[in-house]
């Protein structure tokens, strides 16, 4: 059985224990039946309007007992957050309890400019004049801090806006990005293993594979779907299949119920699919065209994103005009690479991008090698027998299959 495979589990709230103010079903005699066993048992919510006394009080209600260690809301690792990040003025979108677990880790609530940064939780009485508020304090400099970037969560009337509807509002009209403290961020994962040595077996119980099952993947940590329904994704590389889907957590102690491990893939998960371009260029003498680029130090072919409006072509001579000042032309692509394993690229952000990246052998028209000073560190033409290392090693494998399938000659 399930629970026998464990020693601490990770329970989300909403869904798994309760729904509304009703326990699940089967949910109080398995956390019972855990306790009994002795396990690690920990309540990770993304639901903001809760501090973890209020929480700890509602689970007693249902004849839940946990220590207030055991209980990790959004609300308190924000507060810890802002703590390891030496922030203490902050002005807070949000209820009383969120307000309170960020009094009670010593930052200072605070109205107005002066925050340095700016908690985006929930609570019914929110106005737009304080979405107003926080976007101009996020405009005046203040890290925009999201507990969650949920949309939504399920109610017994519907589904109601949560965090994550405020958050893309204050993040769309002052155009800056959120630091995410919630599921499936990885921060709240961390600080629900504090405390348990290193080879903890852990698991993640949740009903949502976007929240739940993604941040435990992210983590490393096998995640169990709640859920009534099977489901599917495209590809087993997804990070939000889950190892086991059970309809309750009465299941974990089912003798025939077993975990089909999820093997995770050598990528981290993308938030976004992008079309990208890709120049292999030659010069007269058959050498291709390589930059090193800032961002990360490597050899490269000249690569861009595709604008609206345009077409493939355009992008890639318009991405190595911007790049180099040369003007080329497309003779002939060479392939459509979309392989997450070499296509995924990570930014300082923490933001993982997936590219489909069509790659064309392309010729000069005219121009010099001048290099665009904002991206690119170095610039030149290299003979394939000594290209400078250290390159991306998926446009190594590019150009060899531009060798293999087309033009032979760019290695005489
Ligand atoms: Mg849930």
């Amino acid at each position: 059985m399930i629970a026998d495979d464990f020693d601490l589990f990770l329970l989300d709230a909403d869904g798994v224990i309760y729904i509304g103010d009703q326990p699940c079903p089967g949910a109080v005699e398995a956390i019972h039946k855990l306790q009994k066993q002795g396990k690690g048992l920990r309540v990770l919510t993304n639901d903001s309007r809760l501090s973890r006394l209020e929480m700890q009080e509602r689970l007693n209600m249902m004849d839940i007992h946990l220590n207030k260690e055991d209980i990790i809301t959004v609300s308190w690792a924000t507060a810890c957050y802002l703590v390891q990040q030496g922030i203490q003025n902050v002005q807070v979108v949000g209820t009383d309890g969120l307000k309170r677990e960020i009094a009670d880790a010593g930052c200072r609530i605070v109205n107005h400019l002066s925050a340095e940064a700016v908690v985006v939780g929930f609570s019914e009485n929110l106005t737009l004049f304080d979405i107003q508020e926080a976007i101009q304090s996020v405009n005046h400099g203040a890290y925009l801090i999201a507990t969650n970037y949920d949309v939504s969560y399920p109610t017994p009337s519907g589904r109601q806006i949560a965090s994550g509807s405020l958050v893309r509002m204050i993040e769309a009209v002052s155009g800056q990005k959120p630091i995410i403290i919630g599921k499936p961020s990885l921060y709240i994962f961390q600080l629900a293993r504090n405390g348990f040595p290193e080879n903890t077996r852990v698991v993640m119980i949740g009903d949502s594979p976007d929240i739940d099952i993604l941040g435990a993947h992210r983590a490393n940590i096998p995640g169990i779907l709640v859920s009534s329904h099977p489901v599917h994704y495209p590809t087993p590389r997804d990070y939000r299949i889950p190892d086991a889907v059970i309809e309750n957590l009465s299941s974990l102690f089912e003798q025939s119920f077993h975990l089909k491990f999820w093997q995770k893939p050598d990528f981290p998960w993308p938030s976004a699919i992008k079309v990208a371009v890709a120049a292999l260029l030659l010069d007269p003498n058959r050498q291709v065209l390589l930059i090193k680029r800032k961002d990360n130090g490597y050899w490269a072919l000249p690569t861009g994103k595709m604008e609206l409006g345009e077409t493939l072509e355009e992008a890639v001579m318009r991405e190595v005009y911007e790049e180099t000042s040369l003007r080329i032309k497309v003779k002939h692509l060479v392939g459509i690479y979309s392989h997450p394993s070499h296509q995924v690229l990570s930014y300082n952000s923490g933001e993982s991008i997936q590219f489909v990246t069509s790659c064309f052998l392309c010729e000069l028209v005219d121009g010099h090698l001048v290099n665009d000073q904002s991206e690119i560190l170095e610039s030149g033409f290299f003979h394939v027998s000594s290209f400078p290392q250290p390159m991306v090693s998926a446009h190594q494998k590019w150009i060899q299959d531009a060798l293999e399938n087309h033009d032979r000659t760019i290695y005489d």
